[in-house]
């Protein structure tokens, strides 16, 4: 299956990709994840992309467009993927759409994460993530087995410098302003299964396989 997760920063789109992801054998591609690792390996696309990264801004869709497109031509995809915080601007919608057809790839569908801004400020000020592979959890709702560290690989849980309330604001701003738009974009093009991102973990992920593979 090739799947978009399309909702707000902290509407549980990572933490569903990877439940998704492992019972599938699907690549998880999470644009925020692979500039979050190149930030810290100190890579030109890093030192580029960490100051847009701080103040909650878009990083530019060029570099966003080669990033995907990078990973894609890996051949990591071959039974599927789920894009993680991609696209995010029209012209990342239509960039992946040329990249796919250029593929003879076919988009199934594109699950939309709906959740009020009151409930994310909660979530995003809470969630730890892991260093290592970027897996997040809460300090609530997703507690390690051990503290601190990750339940998937061991590495280190930390909180994310942009997970500061002040930059919460201008995340959930950017993504009214040029995310949200993408929603009647796709239902004009794909298959959009929209899901109540409120409800538990298990839930949405039950709720979200019943309505993936009944078509
Ligand atoms: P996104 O990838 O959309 O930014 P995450 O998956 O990282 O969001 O989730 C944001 C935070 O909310 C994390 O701390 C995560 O553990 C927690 N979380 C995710 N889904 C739920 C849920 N259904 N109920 C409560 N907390 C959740
Ligand atoms: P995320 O982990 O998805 O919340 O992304 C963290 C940050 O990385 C965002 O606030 C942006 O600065 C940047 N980012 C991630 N994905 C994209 C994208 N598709 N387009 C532009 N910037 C992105």
């Amino acid at each position: 299956m090739n799947l978009i997760f399309l909702g707000p920063p902290g509407s549980g789109k990572g933490t569903q990709a990877a439940i998704a992801a492992k019972k599938g054998g699907f690549l998880h591609l999470s644009t925020g994840d692979l500039l979050r690792a190149a930030v810290k390996a100190g890579t030109p696309l890093g030192r580029e992309a960490k100051g847009f990264m701080d103040r909650g801004a878009l990083v530019p869709d060029a570099l966003i467009l080669a990033l995907v497109e990078e990973v894609l031509a890996g051949g990591r995809a071959a039974k599927g993927f789920l894009l993680d915080g991609f696209p995010r601007t029209r012209v990342q919608a239509e960039g992946l759409e040329e990249m796919l057809k250029r593929r003879a790839t076919r988009l199934d569908a594109v699950v939309v994460f709906a959740i009020p801004d009151g409930e994310i400020l909660r979530r995003l000020t809470g969630r730890r993530t892991c260093r290592a592979c970027g897996d997040p959890y809460h300090v609530e709702h997703r507690q390690p087995k051990i503290p601190d560290r990750c339940d998937k690989c061991g590495g280190e849980l930390f909180q994310r410098d942009d997970d500061r309330s002040e930059t919460i604001q201008n995340r959930l701003e950017v993504y009214h302003a040029q995310t949200g738009e993408l929603i009647p974009y796709y239902r004009d093009r794909a298959r959009v299964i929209e899901l109540d991102a409120t409800r538990p973990v298990d839930v949405v992920h039950a709720e979200m396989a019943k309505r993936l593979w009944s078509f």
